[in-house]
């Protein structure tokens, strides 16, 4: 076991997200990668924005993913003494001061940086305060930035980050009402937990900064940072449609609710395997020479965090479906019943369809589905009968080809053997007979089969089936 110890950290405000799903990949590739461990961290101080009943649906979106985390998850809900001390540490080393603005003050603060045309930030108006400390107002802690100098790291990512001192606030460690801030938790948690590299979203570039302050004003070496660039989606007018510039360019912005589905649960509902999804996250911000497809243990093989794009991923639904695509067809049929199960787990009760199915009869469907899901829709019809639309059956059955089709019904309820090809050869025969094109017969049989006017091919499909199920089929527009 190595040194190295990464971890996911979500904070339990929504489900778990494409973003989050690749950061969680990124951390646990380069732990599996090192040898070291994947830690998990439920994020949770936030109590107003936090909700109880995210966490077990992101832990088990994790798990579906089969990103495992090592040892049990942290809560930090749990350890708010331990950020309490850890601030008290920092008073009492001059690291950190009692402010006591309470929402007014700060609000007129702001208001009147704003109307000198300043940017509003706190003026760190009790950093050396000599004033006593006003009764009625329970204080916020700050912490102590630096007046001058640099902060600087190395982003795996990114390149060389630095940020002047002045630029950063004296943000706020703990709030007046007790509860410690993200940035205090993280740090301190970072530090407790031994955490050799944080892996996240770009988006909290800047609290690296803080971060770091804090670690060493704890007398803790920061851990290493990776921040992974943003995955964009096209961007969508109010009518859902892409909205494409003057010069015909497609916009681009960052992924939410509005344009596209960010949920991972979304994805899996939708019949995607938890490998292809792995394999698409994987491939989104980090490339080995052009491989599209390999699976995740090679992946972690090869991850290397300095190999991680450091522009904008684009979400891309057609690549993610041909991976799928590509996924499902590696998988042996043990592997694809398996992953067809997890697609939806609540239905697992009464959910038949993956044990039923025959290996044969996906054999027939396979090629032609992107995923599980279509390959379940596709193949409902191997073991139920198709509801009757007759919509469709009038389209392809009519009076020029009814007496060529009985003929054929009665041509396979002789066939000597029932295989496809004679199959086959019975409904040229009878086509030609009638002085009618395939389709003409292939299409009614079609409809009458599978219930659908795309189907593979027919011959198969009636072998597949069986003689009494299809000439039973068959009848079903004696009705008609
Ligand atoms: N809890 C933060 C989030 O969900 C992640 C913070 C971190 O990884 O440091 O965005």
């Amino acid at each position: 076991m190595s040194d190295v110890r990464a971890r996911f950290a979500p904070s339990p405000t929504g489900y778990l997200h494409l973003g989050g799903a690749r950061t969680a990949l990124f951390c646990r590739a380069w732990a599996r990668r090192n040898k070291g461990e994947f830690l998990l961290r439920i994020e949770d101080t936030d109590a107003a924005r936090s909700r109880e009943e995210f966490v077990a649906p992101i832990l088990s979106a994790l798990e579906w993913l089969g990103l495992k985390w090592d040892g049990e998850p942290v809560f930090q809900s749990a350890r708010r003494e331990f950020y309490l001390r850890a601030a008290a540490n920092l008073l009492e080393s001059g690291a950190a001061y009692r402010c006591y603005c309470g929402p007014e003050e700060l609000a007129k603060m702001r208001a009147e940086q704003t109307a000198r045309g300043e940017n509003p930030r706190y003026d760190r108006r009790w950093r050396d305060a000599q004033t006593p400390p006003p009764r009625d107002i329970p204080p916020a802690i700050r912490f102590k930035t630096p007046l001058d100098g640099a902060t600087r790291f190395h982003d795996h990512v990114k390149g060389e980050m630095s940020v002047e001192n002045a630029e950063l606030d004296d943000f706020v460690i703990v709030r007046a009402d007790g509860t410690p801030t993200y940035n205090l938790a993280c740090a301190a948690d970072d530090g407790d937990m031994k955490i050799t590299h944080v892996i996240r979203g770009d988006d909290h570039v800047m609290n690296a900064f803080k971060q770091i302050l804090i670690h060493r004003a704890l007398g803790g070496d920061p851990p290493a940072f990776a921040h992974l660039p943003m995955i964009l989606s096209a961007a969508l007018d109010e009518s859902g449609a892409p909205i494409v510039s003057g010069d015909g360019v497609a916009r681009y912005e960052r992924m939410s609710k509005r344009n596209g589905a960010v949920d991972v649960n979304h994805y899996r509902r939708e019949g995607f395997p938890a490998s292809a999804l792995l394999n698409y996250l994987a491939r989104l911000s980090w490339s080995h020479g052009d491989e599209e497809f390999f699976p995740v243990q090679e992946f972690y093989g090869k991850f290397n965090l300095d190999a991680v794009q450091k522009s904008p991923a684009r979400f891309d639904l057609e690549k993610l479906r041909w991976l799928s695509r590509e996924h499902m067809r590696e998988m042996n049929y043990k592997d694809l019943r398996r992953a067809g199960r997890e697609m939806r787990p609540e239905d697992l009760g009464n959910e038949s369809f993956w044990t039923d199915i025959r290996d044969a009869d996906l054999a027939l469907t396979l090629p032609r589905a992107h995923t599980l899901l279509e390959l379940r829709r596709e193949s409902e019809f191997f073991l139920h009968r198709p509801p009757g639309d007759f919509a469709l059956l009038q389209e392809h059955l009519g009076e020029d080809n009814r007496a060529a089709f009985n003929d054929l019904r009665a041509a396979l309820a002789v066939l000597p053997e029932w295989k496809a090809e004679a199959i086959k050869s019975a409904m040229n025969n009878s086509a030609k007979r009638a002085g009618l094109k395939f389709p003409r017969l292939g299409m009614p049989m079609r409809t009458l089969l599978t219930g659908a006017g795309e189907s593979p091919d027919i011959a198969l499909v009636a072998a597949a089936l069986g003689r009494e199920e299809t000439l039973a089929r068959l009848r079903a527009c004696d009705d008609s």
